[in-house]
């Protein structure tokens, strides 16, 4: 809010089309949109008064109206293997978390969707938290710029070019502000990442994954998946009481066919819990015939869950029931865990380039 009281607009939040609207609103044509995306985007201008080849009438609606949204890095710790995390401040004071993790010439940053997650899920950190709130588009895209910034700074020799959402939050439960994030980060004239170097990794909102497919969302979809029996999953990821796994599991067919792409499925490895023979078989079966890829996940203790990460033998026996089903899986290094400590959502989980 301004010192009248009238609500100002991020830049951050708008898709292309919603700032040609605005434009026009204002008498401007597409062409300023362009000239603006420019700035913010491609030279990342963090200040409006910088974006000198603006009409002056036009830069002085800007500052009347809008603003950049930047985060606020409230901590930032560095991991022996390179990992990076940041604790970032939002306007409101909400905390969230975004990770920067390199891989060889490359950076992949893991960025969050929500403060916080409703769904609950009794091995994770955020989930033990509780929901605080949706983050904005603007939020979501602002943490990428961030840690591109980070990247040009401090490792120019390797750039930013994978993005997951798999940081804090439900990124679907967030469909609209997350979409329209996504619709930033991969337009050419905003942060012009290609598609298929963006993963967004779901807890498996049945619904939602098949608009995704109506929608023809282009990117990776991940379903965390860490029960291959309703029993199972359900003690697991209470979320899952509202859609079985029949249900799931036909939302994720559907959107392979429309889409044509393979599905990454995450499983988290809690010992004694879900990575028995018994669980290896069922998920061999319940993913017959689909294109997908396991991800074995070692669960990070968290401090509410009591459960232990999986031994290498078992996992190793784990994975190895999945190739008897023709179904590939890779085991996640974990990284970054001397920067993990009291927190079990900061870690590496992800679906490193390697897959995507
Ligand atoms: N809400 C989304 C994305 C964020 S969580 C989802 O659940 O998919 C990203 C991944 O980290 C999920 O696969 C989740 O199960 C996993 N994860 C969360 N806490 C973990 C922990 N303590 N140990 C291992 N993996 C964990
Ligand atoms: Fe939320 Fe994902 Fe954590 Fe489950 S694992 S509580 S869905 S962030």
């Amino acid at each position: 809010m301004d010192h009248t009281g009238q609500w100002l607009t991020n830049l951050y939040d708008l898709s292309r089309p919603a700032l040609i609207r605005l434009l026009a609103h204002w008498g401007y044509s597409e062409y300023y949109a362009d000239l603006i995306w420019d700035y913010v985007y491609r030279q990342d201008t963090g200040d409006i008064p910088d974006m000198d080849a603006l009409r002056p009438e036009l830069m002085m609606m800007l500052q009347e109206q809008t603003y950049l949204g930047h985060l606020q890095c409230e901590r930032h710790l560095q991991s022996r293997d390179g990992t990076q995390k940041f604790l970032l401040r939002l306007a409101d004071g909400q905390m969230i978390e975004t990770v920067l993790m390199p891989y060889r010439d490359r950076y992949t940053a893991c960025i969050s969707t929500q403060a916080g997650c409703a769904m609950g899920c009794v091995f994770c950190a955020t989930g033990q938290m509780g929901f605080d709130r949706h983050l904005s588009a603007g939020e979501i895209v602002a943490q990428v710029l961030f840690a591109r910034r980070f990247a040009e700074k401090n490792a120019p020799k390797r750039s930013l070019r994978n993005i997951v959402l798999m940081g804090m939050g439900e990124p679907l439960h967030n469909y609209e502000q997350t979409m329209t994030a996504i619709d930033i980060l991969t337009d050419d004239r905003g942060l012009a990442i290609g598609p298929r170097y963006i993963t967004l990794s779901t807890v498996g909102l049945a619904p939602a994954i098949r608009r995704m497919a109506d929608e023809k969302c282009p990117i990776n979809l991940a379903v965390s998946l860490h029960g291959a029996t309703d029993a199972e999953r359900r003690a697991l990821v209470p979320v899952a009481r509202r859609w079985s796994l029949d249900e799931l599991i036909d939302a994720c067919r559907y959107y392979s066919s429309h889409r044509n792409r393979r599905i990454f499925f995450e499983w988290t490895l809690i010992a004694g819990e879900n990575d028995t023979e018994e669980q290896a078989h069922a998920l061999g079966q319940l993913l017959h015939g689909l294109d997908a890829h396991v991800n074995l996940i070692p669960l990070n203790p968290t401090g509410a869950y009591s459960g232990r990460a999986s031994r290498r033998s078992q996992i190793d026996r784990f994975k190895a029931i999945l190739a008897e089903y023709d179904l590939p899986s890779t085991v996640r290094q974990r990284r970054g865990l001397d920067i993990d400590a009291g927190c079990g959502q900061l870690r590496q989980r992800v679906l490193s380039a390697e897959t995507v």
